[in-house]
């Protein structure tokens, strides 16, 4: 094995399936706004790739806004809704920054949103809100109770989004029976190209647009569709509603990665551990420690992961997830992230253990020189 890739939040392999319909896709000439058959040969594959998100994310008669990402899908929610905002602390950076001004809703120890405090929030908003919780978190994998959620946000009127972008392709996601409004998805996360995503509008909710320049998925996003890149995504939900990200043997290996690693290296914290995570997600601490000399020890043993959010620019910013939580600084600047896939194996695990006990140990000796 040449390496061991453990870091699935950050981007998962291609799948195969959405690698050949790239290629087909490829070798299609035609815009999909062409009215001629080469451009209505392109307007299939978009069409279909449309008709496979919606079945993802069980919402048959909802639209899709196809995307870059779900960075932009984020945007495009939180721009796109004439409302006040509010959001909870964990939200990824895209969300964040959508609506700077927006209502910032608080997190217990294990990261789930404060109901009672959602519910004061929304009866002090001034009117009707919207409101974006995620589903999954990225660095922690926490699960927030989305159908309890959306219960609250509908009873004060308000519209809810959700950042679905760990959890699509992962766990079953039901958006009308969970009661999600707007729901973001990302292509790249669920064995699909990078570069691509979507935004799923359930009916009845209007989006004013937040770019301009063109009358392409119905007039929210401006440009040329990304034929390729959408048929990849498409062909990739498929594949993962036939092969969830988090099947059995993943949430398998997740735990014995968590058991091994505290019995081999005592001082190992796993944060959250008591609460309801995705299967794939560990978000493991040597206190003290600092997680990107962690992240490049573990690259020199040959393991791939991420110090928190890898999103930004690859450098290592206190995590305001962890931060939200109340994770005491000498475990937050400690902690990384570890996520597998449907196609990690046992080996893997091994080599991951093998150098976490040998960089704990080596860490733990250089804190304890240095004090
Ligand atoms: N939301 C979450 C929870 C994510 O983990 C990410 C990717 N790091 C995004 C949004 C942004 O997705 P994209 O890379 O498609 O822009």
């Amino acid at each position: 094995m040449s390496a061991a890739y453990l870091d699935w939040n950050a981007t998962a392999p291609l799948r195969a399936s959405a690698r050949d319909a790239m290629t087909a896709a490829l070798d299609l000439t035609g815009n999909p706004s062409s009215v001629h058959r080469f451009g209505r040969d392109a307007r299939r594959l978009v069409e279909a790739a449309r008709d496979r998100v919606k079945a993802l994310v069980g919402a048959g008669d909802a639209g899709i806004v196809f995307t870059s990402g779900a960075t932009e899908a984020n945007l495009m929610a939180l721009g796109g809704i004439a409302r006040p905002v509010i959001r909870s602390a964990v939200e990824h950076v895209s969300v964040a920054a959508a609506r700077v001004e927006a209502t910032v809703c608080p997190v217990d120890a294990d990261g789930a949103i404060d109901l009672a405090a959602l519910d004061a929030q929304l009866r002090s908003a001034g009117a009707p809100a919207l409101v974006s919780v995620m589903a999954a978190n990225n660095e922690t994998g926490v699960l927030q109770p989305i159908a309890a959620v959306a219960e609250l946000v509908h009873r004060h009127a308000g519209i809810l989004h959700c950042d679905a972008v760990q959890m699509a392709g992962r766990l079953a996601i039901d958006m009308p029976a969970l009661g999600i409004d707007l729901l973001s998805v990302s292509s790249h996360k669920l064995g699909g190209p990078q570069g691509v995503g979507a935004l799923v509008v359930a009916p009845g909710i209007e989006l004013r647009p937040v770019a301009r320049g063109g009358g392409q998925e119905r007039g929210l996003r401006p440009g040329t569709e990304n034929v390729a890149g959408i048929a990849g995504f498409g062909a990739a939900c498929t594949a993962a509603v036939a092969e969830p990200g988090c099947a059995a043997d993943v949430a398998a290996m997740r735990d014995r990665l968590e058991r091994e690693a505290r019995a081999r290296a005592p001082h190992t914290i796993v944060v959250a551990s008591g609460a309801a995570r995705l299967p794939n997600t560990t978000a493991l601490a040597l206190p003290g420690a600092d997680a990107s000399t962690i992240v490049m020890a573990l690259d020199l043993e040959g393991v791939a992961v991420s110090a928190g959010a890898a999103c930004s620019s690859g450098k290592v910013q206190p995590s305001h997830v962890l931060t939200a939580m109340q994770v005491p600084a000498a475990v937050r600047q400690g902690t990384i992230r570890v996520s597998l896939g449907p196609t990690t194996v046992a080996v893997e695990i091994d080599r991951f253990l093998d150098a976490w006990a040998r960089i704990a140990a080596r860490l733990d000796g250089g804190s304890r020189a240095a004090a």
